[in-house]
């Protein structure tokens, strides 16, 4: 049997190669090497593909949520809402502003943050609601926006795993106050090295991330507010330009692998992603379901098959998070997220051949609680 690689980014690199290798030595020789043509072409093609108004290129996933958070006002004192079960960047992001995340739990079908627990998180402190799009899975955003309306919050989404998902229709992106993106090299929209972006349909957010990205300078050596060094390379802007041309269709393949899995892994037992009628997944993760994960991931792993965890440690056990003296059961749902899920393998150069070996290794039996 072959071996099934969990992702295998030197394939999409191969896919389309001469068209990155164009883009990059485009770049190499125009001699601009930061910020720059290349990068504002970038904001304003990404801008577009969400539906946004604007796009800010910044150097990587957290600091665009943390930037965005400080846009926003969030400061010492303040609280912003969290799911329990994401990747630990987003709690960061809160706690590099002083501010202190407030943990929500997940719905348990569709792993993302449970709208009905959210106004009890509430406290006049609160200032931003954070859902996830976790696994490429769109969070339920009506119901989010309306408690923010209601409560006078602001609501930043955390895209970085749904580049080109879509909410009843309308694109990830803007639905909220901003949306931040990550383009490490694994996601959806991937670089070939470190970057990340916010999208907002708000002008004064917009301005406002400008500034903080590049010192707290508007014209040079002007320095408005102390800011921040965080800008996205013109390098990874071009090899960007060039892989969100093939996204929709790089999602589209993603998208049929994950109905071949649902297909061939119906008759299984295991918990597969549920997928609200009002969602157009991105199908970053393919994420099933199992108390017998372990035994699960280890017959893989024998078969050669490549899995991985998302997340075994939910933030609030973390030891960076100690301090903040959350006992270990207070988010049960998170915990029993990091216990039974599987990540298994998918990306838009996987071979259908490497889905089917997937299924038929893992064809008998378990049970899904
Ligand atoms: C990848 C990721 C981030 C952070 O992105 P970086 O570019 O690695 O900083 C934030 N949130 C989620 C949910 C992610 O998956």
């Amino acid at each position: 049997m072959k071996k099934v690689p969990f992702l295998d980014l030197h394939a999409a690199y191969a896919e389309i190669k001469r068209e990155i290798d164009e883009a990059v030595g485009r770049v190499f020789a125009s001699g601009w090497y930061i910020l720059g043509p290349e990068v504002e072409a970038f904001e304003a093609e990404f801008a577009g593909y969400c539906e946004a108004q604007h796009c800010i290129g910044m150097a990587n996933g957290l600091d665009a949520l943390h930037l965005a958070l400080r846009a926003m006002e969030v400061g010492p004192g303040d609280e912003v809402i969290v799911p329990s079960n994401t990747y630990i960047a987003t709690w960061l992001a809160v706690s590099q502003c002083s501010a202190t995340p407030v943990p929500v739990e997940p719905d348990d079908r569709t792993y993302n943050i449970d709208p009905s627990l959210i106004e009890a998180a509430i406290t006049p402190r609160t200032k931003v609601i954070l859902p996830v799009h976790l696994y490429g899975q769109p969070a339920d955003m009506d119901p989010i926006l309306a408690i923010a309306r209601r409560h006078g919050l602001r609501v930043l989404e955390d895209g970085a795993q749904a580049h080109g998902a879509r909410y009843k229709g309308r694109r990830i992106g803007a639905n909220g106050d901003a949306a931040a993106w990550s383009f490490y090299p694994g996601k959806n929209l991937g670089a070939v090295g470190d970057g990340g972006a916010i999208t907002t349909s708000d002008a004064e957010l917009a301005d406002r991330i400008r500034v903080l990205r590049n010192y707290g300078s508007r014209v040079k050596y002007v320095n408005e507010v102390q800011g921040y060094n965080s800008r996205l390379d013109p390098i990874q802007a071009a090899v960007l330009r060039v892989k969100l041309k093939h996204l929709d269709a790089w999602n589209v393949r993603r998208g049929a692998l994950a109905k071949q899995y649902l297909n061939g892994l119906a008759d299984t037992g295991l918990r597969l992603p549920h997928v609200p009628e009002w969602a157009d997944p991105a199908w970053h993760l393919f994420v099933v379901r199992s108390v017998q994960r372990d035994r699960l991931q280890q017959r893989l792993t024998d078969a050669g098959i490549g899995t991985l965890i998302h997340y075994p440690i939910p933030p609030h056990r973390q030891q960076a998070y100690a301090a903040a003296g959350i006992p270990t059961d207070a988010f049960p749902l998170a915990g029993r997220m990091a216990d039974e899920l599987l990540s298994l393998p998918i990306g838009p150069q996987l071979p259908t051949a490497a889905v089917a070996q997937v299924i038929e290794v893992m064809g008998r039996q378990f049970a899904a609680t």
